[in-house]
């Protein structure tokens, strides 16, 4: 039952049934590009549409509605949308878009709230929040979830059949966002993105109309969905995804001094390139605030083999590591440990990437040393994150993929932290690490990593080989470029 009632019209200083444009209930000044102007002829008739709903209508007089817009990281707490609709199944879904369609408004799907650029809110828009749509089932290896499911909650409920899904770490990220956009964790090499393991999506195109897409139905869209990033060609209400065994795995985590730093970015190269498919190991290059560097590596081996990985890294290097640690976890706890438990805080930061071509030069790893180094030096908080690709994650899934990353090394993030609510000088701070990060690495760089979007970058970036074919499904399935926003495709 919608829950937008005379009451919060009342409280918003304004008649139940009133004619009310969504431009009235908030700033028009804002004509930044995260914002919809709502220049309807005939305004938004708010009440009915919230009628209609059995989810719930939020809107900036509503109680609950500050709550009710926040995304992962508070930095966007200040983008206010005209109204935010809890969705409580696709009908809801499907009746936001004709709504917002209709009355020309700007629409934006929320899953888990994570998108760097705070591209899941929208300043005067609609926010669709599918966070409530987040039931599971199982059968013969298939798992089917809502598309508001989170990390943790897949991960908890496929244990109860020994099964897992190759996701991110993160337990609070959606797996709308994280499977749009690819999906990449510790069993990329083993099993390849999240995006890999689809095997159909229910999805509301901007006609309104409820696809159920495939290798077989709306093929197109179905491969085009699998890794060109949320937001762009439709709103998924559920995936169906091909499970994995949840197995033990070995974890190592391993440190070296400064001194060692570029030693164990090539060894870090090799093992990428040379290491079997079941292991993994991210490097971690941090920027300490007594500003000297911290070199560590987080490393799993799904044969339960750790030792021998950690063994094999280290030859790579050419050095044993100052630290070792060495465990065997069951599949929840890996979740956990990697998770830092079973939710996350909101937490502000500011990041970027560069998808690596190929193994870097002496003079590029020197440069990327560098950059970490300038924000150790700075006191800025700067750290990079160097994930493999390569193994399955090298090769296209069954029925193809958008993801356009197969031939590359890794992806390099950018990760700066910042307080909830930074000022400009701070984001200038943490945009000077990430810039200095780019430039350090542009010889080596393909593009971006699209679930780590950047604001002023060309959407182009994120796209590689697969940015003409999307560009012809975009314009088949929303031809009047309905779901737009300053990081979509056109
Ligand atoms: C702390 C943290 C850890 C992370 N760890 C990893 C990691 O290990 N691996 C990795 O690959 N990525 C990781 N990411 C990046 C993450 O995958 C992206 O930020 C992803 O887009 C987040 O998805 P979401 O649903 O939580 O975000 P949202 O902000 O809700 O959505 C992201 C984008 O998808 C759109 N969208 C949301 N739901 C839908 C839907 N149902 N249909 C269509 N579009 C939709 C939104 O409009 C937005 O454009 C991490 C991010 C954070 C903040």
């Amino acid at each position: 039952m919608g829950q937008f009632d005379r009451r919060t019209l009342l409280k918003a200083g304004l008649k139940a049934g009133a004619v009310v444009t969504a431009g009235a209930l908030t700033s028009c000044s804002d004509t930044s590009p995260a914002s919809a102007g709502a220049n309807t002829a005939a305004a938004p008739n708010w009440n009915s549409f919230s009628r209609s709903l059995k989810g719930r209508l939020f809107m900036p007089s509503t109680a609950g509605y500050a709550a009710a817009h926040q995304l992962f990281n508070p930095r966007w707490d200040s983008v206010q949308p005209a109204a935010v609709v809890k969705a409580a199944n696709a009908t809801d879904v499907q009746k936001a878009i004709n709504f917002a369609r209709g009355n020309k408004l700007v629409m934006v799907p929320k899953g888990g709230g994570h998108s760097y650029v705070g591209a899941s809110t929208i300043s005067k828009g609609l926010m669709v929040d599918l966070g409530a749509i987040r039931g599971m089932s199982y059968t013969n290896g298939v798992l089917t979830v809502g598309a508001g499911a989170r990390l943790y909650d897949v991960h908890a409920f496929l244990d109860k059949y020994g099964r897992s899904l190759p996701t991110g770490t993160c337990p609070t990220v959606g797996v709308a966002g994280l499977t749009l956009g690819g999906g990449l964790g510790i069993h990329t090499r083993a099993f390849g993105l999240t995006c890999d393991r689809l095997l159909s999506m229910g999805v509301i195109t901007a006609d309104g109309v409820a696809r159920n897409v495939s290798t077989t139905v709306d093929p197109d869209l179905f491969w085009a969905l699998r890794g060109s990033g949320g937001g762009n060609l439709g709103v998924v209400t559920s995936f169906r995804f091909a499970t994995i065994p949840a197995t033990k795995l070995g974890f190592f985590r391993l440190t070296w001094p400064e001194s060692k730093a570029a030693a164990v970015v090539r060894g870090w190269q090799k093992f990428a390139q040379s290491a079997p498919i079941t292991s993994w190991v991210n490097l971690h290059i941090d920027a300490r605030s007594n500003g000297t560097l911290s070199i560590h590596v987080l490393g799993i081996s799904t044969t339960g083999n750790a030792a021998a990985a950690a063994a094999q890294l280290e030859s790579f290097v050419g050095s044993r590591a100052s630290t070792r640690s060495i465990t065997v976890k069951t599949h929840l706890e890996a979740v956990k440990y990697l998770g830092g438990g079973t939710t996350s805080p909101r937490t502000g930061f500011l990041a970027g990437s560069d998808v690596l071509k190929g193994p870097m030069n002496a003079a590029t790893i020197t440069a990327l040393l560098g950059a970490v180094k300038a924000a150790a030096r700075a006191k800025t908080p700067a750290t990079a994150i160097i994930d493999p690709l390569g193994g399955q994650a090298a090769k296209q899934p069954t029925g193809g993929a958008s993801w356009p990353w197969r031939s590359a090394l890794g992806v390099i993030q950018w990760y700066c932290g910042t307080p909830a609510h930074p000022t400009s000088a701070q984001l200038k701070i943490a945009q000077t690490f990430i810039t200095n990060g780019h430039r350090a690495v542009r010889a080596y760089s393909a593009g971006g990593y699209v679930n780590y979007v950047e604001t002023g970058r060309s959407v182009s970036t994120y796209y590689g080989a697969s940015l003409t074919r999307l560009r012809t499904v975009k314009k088949k399935y929303d031809p009047a470029n309905f779901f737009h926003t300053a990081y979509t495709l056109v």
